[in-house]
């Protein structure tokens, strides 16, 4: 410190001289060694050793706690605005109901896929893909139970913007398709590229449902266009369906190329939940 300060100004010499303080915070008398730069102290001391490392700690359990305030709004904001519908918002892993001795398989891919995941080092990661035949087997329960697990576990930078999205693939298909019909000048309504836009990049896609739209030409593009560019940034996608892998309708609907793709990108697993229906299970009719 010394040596860098002559370094820069020669004629100043410094030496250091023990100084007797008075604490402003706990008023105690403290000596400290101060500075002297040619003869004058470099700087007045205002708190005892003690009062000052008693300051330090309580400023980064401050810091910190701000950061555990604006990660909880961020993480609350990304859970209402990815696109998740409401009623999901609150299901978890914890309430899933696994009391079907067949759904335990399926809740223990889905629970390790979101344990290892990590929404700050998505590439790379294995896709998921959720399969059951029949509906209200809990397939949109395991999704949301992802999401927030992975959200709860999440510790980054909350000014990261949503980096997760949430779709059913009919309303995706009917959203894109609607923006074929807006005509030049119309800025209310939202444009193929903008709905693109929001699903490209984000760590993980989620496409709830896939199945229930009619299978066209549109739909292989779509779903190639969405799919491809999942490939090309090696980033995961979550899809959940009532198609089967190998069937003719899956194909039909999504294009063999792209359920190709989806094959290697889940590494050949099909997730199947099988068993009896929630409805069913808890007696509802
Ligand atoms: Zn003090």
């Amino acid at each position: 410190m010394g040596g860098d300060l002559e370094k820069l100004n020669p004629e100043s010499k410094t030496t250091k001289k023990l100084e007797e303080f008075t604490c402003e915070s706990c008023g105690e008398k403290y000596q400290k060694e101060i500075p002297l730069v040619g003869g004058k102290p470099l700087w007045i001391s205002r708190e005892c050793h003690a009062c000052a490392e008693k300051r330090e700690k309580e400023e980064i359990a401050a810091a910190e706690l701000a950061l555990q305030e604006a990660r909880d709004k961020t993480r609350n904001n990304w859970r209402h605005f990815c696109g998740m519908p409401d009623e999901l918002l609150l299901k978890t892993f914890d309430n899933y109901d696994r009391t079907e001795k067949s759904i335990k398989s399926a809740y223990r891919a889905a629970s390790e896929w979101a344990k290892a995941f990590s929404l700050d080092t998505p590439r790379g990661y294995p896709s998921l893909l959720l399969y059951s035949e029949g509906p209200g087997v809990g397939k949109g329960h395991l999704m949301a139970a992802i999401v927030n697990s992975i959200l709860n576990k999440w510790a980054g930078d909350p000014k990261k913007k949503c980096p997760l999205r949430f779709e059913s693939g009919p309303s995706l298909v009917k959203r894109i398709k609607g923006t074929y019909n807006l005509r030049k000048g119309d800025d209310i309504h939202e444009r193929e590229d903008e709905v693109y836009k929001a699903l490209s990049g984000v760590a993980l896609l989620l496409l709830d449902d896939i199945g229930k739209e009619k299978a066209s030409d549109f739909t292989r593009e779509t779903y190639w266009f969405i799919i491809d560019e999942r490939v090309k940034s090696s980033l995961p996608v979550i899809i959940s369906t009532r198609l089967e892998f190998d069937s003719k309708e899956l194909e039909n609907l999504m294009g063999e190329d792209t359920v190709d793709r989806i094959y290697g990108m889940v590494r050949g697993i099909q997730v199947n939940i099988k068993g009896a229906s929630y409805r069913r299970w808890k007696g509802i009719p």
